[in-house]
């Protein structure tokens, strides 16, 4: 496996199937880069730390980074490269002014709560899409939202990423049911006990009784919601549906999802 800076190397990998993450790699982004195997394409993961989608009061200068432990874990399950590019390789001149999808500016859910984050995100992963120029590309339903505004992305530019296909992968969990993310690392045991209460809310069939369990978890919540699993407004008779939440403990902000039985 190769490790790779500069944009220019990455030409002979136009074509591959492309996995973007931040880093501090664990076994949710291990399975992006599984599914990512699957297409018999190389495989390259890039691990860049995008100071565009973090608000000022946000983790960044805090968020875990381990590059060599990244590159060990991302070769163990078959990636080709790893594109870690400085934050001047990916930002030479000010950030694209991207025109962001509808369903980035309808401020609802993340946007609403984080409303320059899709902003940041679609900056980063259209930069990434142009240096890399992949054929397909795993996002990880975890951040179910962000993998909807990529898709809509997608399809917006039309031939800026021709033929560029996007797969949603699975939520991967710990054996309790806490969706694994990067930002678990920052919980404490008790902490941790308390956001099992996302989870438990994902089993919930009304928005009042996710409220509550958030609640008897001592989370604090800040949406708890069944949607349209397309547009993500209020749900469709017959048409398939998704719990999402979101909540913090302290200064930690996590989210989970699921698709609700129809
Ligand atoms: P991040 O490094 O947090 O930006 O995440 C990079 C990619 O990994 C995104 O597409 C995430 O949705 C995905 N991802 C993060 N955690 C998980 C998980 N527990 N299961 C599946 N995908 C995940």
């Amino acid at each position: 496996m190769e490790v790779i800076a500069n944009a220019d190397e990455l030409i002979p990998f136009r074509g591959c199937a492309f996995v973007p993450t931040m880093g501090a790699l664990h076994d949710g982004h291990l399975s992006l880069i599984r599914e990512a195997k699957k297409t018999g394409k190389p495989v390259v993961v890039s691990i860049f730390v995008n100071p565009e989608q973090f608000a000022p009061e946000e983790d960044l200068e805090k968020y875990p980074r381990n590059l060599e432990q990244d590159c060990e874990f991302a070769k163990s399950v078959g990636a080709d490269i790893v594109f870690a590019p400085s934050v001047e390789t990916m930002y030479p001149s000010a950030p694209e002014n991207i025109c962001l999808p509808k369903s980035a500016t309808q401020p609802q859910l993340e946007d609403a709560c984080r409303p320059t984050h899709f902003r940041g995100v679609c900056v980063a992963v259209a930069r990434l899409f142009d240096i890399v120029q992949p054929v397909v590309t795993v996002f990880g339903l975890k951040d179910y939202q962000q993998y909807l505004v990529i898709k809509q992305l997608i399809a917006q530019e039309g031939k800026r990423w021709e033929n560029l296909k996007i797969i949603g992968a699975e939520i991967i969990r710990d054996a309790d049911g806490l969706a694994m993310s990067s930002r678990n690392a920052y919980l404490t045991t008790d902490q941790r006990s308390q956001a099992l209460g996302l989870h438990k809310a994902l089993h919930c069939t009304s928005e009042q009784s996710m409220l509550e369990i958030l609640d008897d978890h001592g989370l604090e919540v800040e949406y708890a919601v069944i949607r349209d699993a397309q547009t993500l407004l209020s749900p469709i008779d017959n048409k398939p549906t998704r719990a999402l939440v979101a909540a913090r403990l302290g200064h930690i902000r996590l989210i989970d999802n699921a698709e609700l039985p129809t």
